[in-house]
């Protein structure tokens, strides 16, 4: 295109061949290792024919990327997506650019005969041009059984093969309890999901570990399940399994039915009817079904109201904002999200406050992450001498004009081993549930750091009507907006882990957010940021120069350091945490740029010259600088 536009007739001859030095230079600047190859998959079926439409996706493991590139998950927060995977055209080809390095490629689909295909590479370097056929190896016949050797009819199955990130989820055999599988040579790993019927429960289980040598023939569970029941009520269900990446579905529970799971730890989340044709959508929580055999969930019921309540300081005229949050809760303890018309939209609410006795109306905020129930007003200039109260207009047919109260007696203090949170009562088990979740996240940061956090327990201040999170440094605290309450992983959520990592002495920049991405990523491999690390090969590419993206640009480097981390590991942050915060010190008062100094840091721990790509990552560091600067930090041991 922009060659085109350069017509050397119009440019003038001298401008041109300037403009043709200038690409080749650039081009030539572009180190081998990150040059970008455009590669081709193409999926077929066992008799040869191509199969579109299948779902795939690429992963090095050597760079924890993913492809098809995510240059902005949908909704922040999350490690993978669905969405995240890509199609294969009528032709049943894939077309990849890619970074070098090794890479494996993984498909699957229904095939229009109502077979299952799972077909998958092996990893291995790829070079221009490559054209990577994924095609079955195997045909395989099997009947998906329980535990008790009953029949199972599944409706979604989740394959995996080894060494992928993702599960691919392809549709059962709609009929026939029958499974017509093609395969890639190989193990992987196997999870289905059904209906309940007839006497049958409903189910989501694991096969484990299987292989094309696996026998034709029935095959069952090889573990006892949990079983999950609704003692009254119907609802639509949702799951999903706990590291491993795309094991989740829905699934309807009508009352004294059951589900089996296989043990592990699962997100419950679920819509159930409320009242007049309303619906509403309940917050998931954490259930370790690996400990607990037998859950009862009740889909019917009252709902208790509860309320946090929080005054801002006095603006410049001396107003007080008063900011709240109204929670209804039901008799499982998950938190009402959303309440839905019949229609399905969300019904509209409307709230106001009584301070010292005067009826003030209030607004709804507006922001995105913040539900139906999160209210403000300006209270005027003076301070309340009582409790404001607030108070929510009817919904006909669904509740009564409803009074949420709020007194020290409606609150309570929940702790887990390190960390507290002061809370209204109503809200007990989600903050249970939550405070598990901070504890799995607190462990994966312990390993990783290497050591415990600096102060415990970490107290957490809920306050109404804000958002995100802060924390000080000190990590005596961390302050998170109450609809920190209505995700299901909260721990998922960057803002989380990036203030507990103040806890551990961790401030802003590629070190800190590293150890944040491992902690998140907890047993799983490193796949989050991915649009900060394609940014990174983007600019070793030439393709960007001074652009940012995603937390990069708050906290700088963090493309480079995860790069590292995928190479080295371990060995590269050890030497980091030890040094890299005295280094940055010493070496600033000696007057050594960020840049120099980020180039040394890294050179080091990398036990490698890497100067050449910090430069084309963008780092203007003159080399004698950094060699010196090299000198003047601690040896790596
Ligand atoms: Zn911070």
């Amino acid at each position: 295109m922009i060659l085109s536009l350069l017509n050397p007739v119009r440019v003038g001859p001298a401008l041109f061949a300037a403009f043709l030095i200038f690409c080749v230079q650039c081009s030539a600047q572009v180190l081998p290792e990150f040059e970008y190859r455009d590669v081709t998959v193409i999926v077929k079926q066992a008799d040869g024919k191509p199969v579109a439409s299948a779902s795939i996706y690429g992963f090095s493991p050597d760079l924890n990327l993913l492809w098809p590139r995510i240059d902005k998950y949908p909704g922040s927060d999350v490690l993978w997506h669905q969405s995240s995977l890509g199609k294969t055209g009528v032709d049943g080809s894939f077309k990849a650019k890619l970074p070098a390095g090794k890479w494996g490629f993984f498909a699957g689909s229904r095939l229009p005969d109502g077979a299952v295909l799972a077909v998958w590479s092996e990893f291995a370097p790829i070079s221009p041009g490559k054209v990577i056929l994924l095609a079955p190896a195997a045909r395989k016949q099997w009947a998906l059984s329980s535990f008790e050797h009953e029949a199972l009819a599944a409706r979604q199955m989740f394959f995996r093969a080894s060494g992928f990130p993702a599960f691919v989820p392809i549709p059962g055999p709609a009929a026939s309890e029958l499974i017509r599988a093609q395969l890639s040579k190989g193990r992987f790993e196997l999870w289905a999901s059904g209906e309940a019927k007839d006497k049958q429960p409903a189910f989501v289980l694991s096969w484990g570990t299987l292989s094309d040598q696996t026998p034709d023939g029935p095959i069952a569970v090889p573990t006892k399940p949990s079983v999950v029941e609704s003692s009254s009520g119907t609802a639509t269900l949702s799951w999903f399994h706990l590291g491993d990446h795309g094991v989740e579905g829905t699934m309807s529970l009508a009352s004294r039915q059951k589900a089996w799971f296989s043990p592990g730890q699962f997100i419950l989340s679920y819509q159930r009817s409320i009242a007049a044709g309303y619906t509403a959508d309940f917050v998931g929580q954490l259930y370790r079904l690996d400990q607990t055999q037998h859950l009862t969930l009740t889909f019917d019921g009252p709902l208790a109201t509860g309320v946090d309540q929080h005054f801002l300081e006095p603006d410049q005229k001396g107003r007080i904002k008063l900011n709240a949050r109204l929670y209804f809760v039901d008799r499982n303890g998950h938190v009402m999200k959303n309440l839905l018309t019949p229609a399905g939209k969300p019904a509209p609410l409307a709230a106001a406050v009584w301070v010292d006795g005067k009826r003030v109306a209030a607004r709804p905020h507006k922001r995105g992450d913040v539900g139906q129930t999160s209210f403000y007003t300006d209270i005027g200039t003076n301070q309340p001498t009582t409790r404001p109260v607030w108070e929510l207009a009817a919904v006909v047919g669904v509740f009564p004009q409803i009074r949420f109260l709020d007194s020290p007696d409606r609150r309570t203090t929940v702790s887990s081993a390190t960390f507290k949170v002061e809370l209204p009562k109503v809200l007990e088990s989600r903050a249970e549930d939550f405070l598990s979740q901070m504890e799995y996240l607190a462990r994966y940061m312990n390993t990783v750091a290497g050591r415990p956090r600096r102060t415990t327990p970490t107290l957490l201040r809920v306050e109404a009507g804000k958002g995100g999170a802060s924390a000080t440094h000190s990590g005596k605290y961390i302050r998170f907006g109450a609809g920190m309450w209505y995700f299901e992983q909260p721990t998922l959520r960057h803002s989380v882990a990036h203030e507990l990592g103040h806890n551990y002495g961790f401030y802003h920049g590629g070190l800190h957010e590293t150890i944040v991405e491992l902690s998140r990523a907890g047993s799983g491999p490193q796949i989050g940021q991915q649009d900060v690390k394609w940014l990174f090969f983007d600019r070793m590419n030439g393709m960007r120069q001074n652009e940012k993206v995603g937390y990069e640009g708050s906290y700088p480097n963090i493309g480079l350091y995860l790069y590292c981390y995928s190479q080295k590991g371990e060995a590269f942050t050890r030497y980091l945490i030890a040094n890299e915060y005295a280094v940055q010190k010493k070496l600033k008062a000696a007057g050594y740029s960020d840049a120099e100094i980020t180039t040394a840091l890294c050179t080091i721990a990398m036990k490698q010259d890497i100067g050449a790509i910090c430069r084309a990552y963008g780092l203007a560091a003159d080399p004698a600088k950094v060699a010196a600067a090299v000198r003047m930090a601690p040896a790596i041991k």
